[in-house]
């Protein structure tokens, strides 16, 4: 049964999630799941009340925020991916937190979900290495499902609005934000020190967030206050 882009937008919509995008990933792909070149990119916006309670380290607030939204985006995922293989298409649903050991890129996934977000038009990556939503700036978290679906991909991709703009840099405990500006194709190793990262939230939030939450560089970006009222 074929459905069109704007039935499955619809219903990924009502099933809750904040924004939705829609990719062609044919040229980062994994080799393994080359037949899957379209990516469906899912956000939900994070609450903004939790992270401005974020100072100089996470709360238990915040920590048990993060895990809720990635379990949800994950619910539907499973979700998308079960109705795209009822009707007869390949589904492929990243999960919404995953880095895996030995990976190519150290800290990475299967798939990185800003690659599709980026190429969805949705907006770009920022200072920090996070993506920065057009409307909602880095507090959102991301999911996406690939699929052999074929559907009319935006491919529009934003430019950086960081700008002068540092807070991020300035902020950052580990000093792990090289303070460059992203450009499509950039390595993440130009932007971040992931490891640098990764081992101040261990050392220093291991009891707060199990050393996998901070969201300093979350809280600081003056893109997430213009949200607010
Ligand atoms: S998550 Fe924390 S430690 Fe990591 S880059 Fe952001 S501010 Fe720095
Ligand atoms: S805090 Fe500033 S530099 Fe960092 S991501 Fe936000 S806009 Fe970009």
């Amino acid at each position: 049964m074929e459905i069109t882009k704007e039935e499955l937008e619809k219903f990924i919509l009502q099933s809750g999630a904040t924004f939705v995008g829609f990719s062609d990933v044919s040229s980062t792909v994994p080799q393994q799941l080359k037949g899957l070149q379209f990516a469906i990119t899912i956000g939900i916006r994070l609450s903004d009340a939790i992270i401005n309670e974020i100072d100089d380290k996470p709360t238990f607030t915040y920590f048990s925020h993060y895990r809720s939204v990635n379990s949800f985006i994950d619910q539907l995922t499973l979700r998308i991916m079960l109705f795209l293989q009822e009707r007869g298409y390949n589904a492929y649903t990243i999960p919404a937190s995953q880095s895996i050991p030995g990976a190519k890129t150290p800290y990475s996934g299967v798939f990185p979900h800003k690659t599709g977000a980026v190429l969805a038009g949705l907006g770009w990556i920022g200072k920090n290495g996070l993506f920065i939503h057009k409307d909602f700036g880095p507090a959102v978290r991301l999911g996406t499902v690939l699929t052999d679906m074929e559907m009319e991909p935006c491919d529009q991709v934003m430019p950086s609005k960081c700008g002068g703009c540092n807070l991020c840099v300035k902020a950052c405990p580990a000093y792990a934000l090289t303070g460059n500006e992203w450009e499509i194709g950039m390595e993440r190793s130009r932007l971040v020190d992931a490891k640098a990262c990764s081992e101040y939230m261990n050392n220093n939030f291991k009891h707060i967030g199990r050393g996998s939450v901070c969201g300093i560089c979350i809280k600081v970006c003056p893109f997430r206050r213009k949200t607010m009222k």
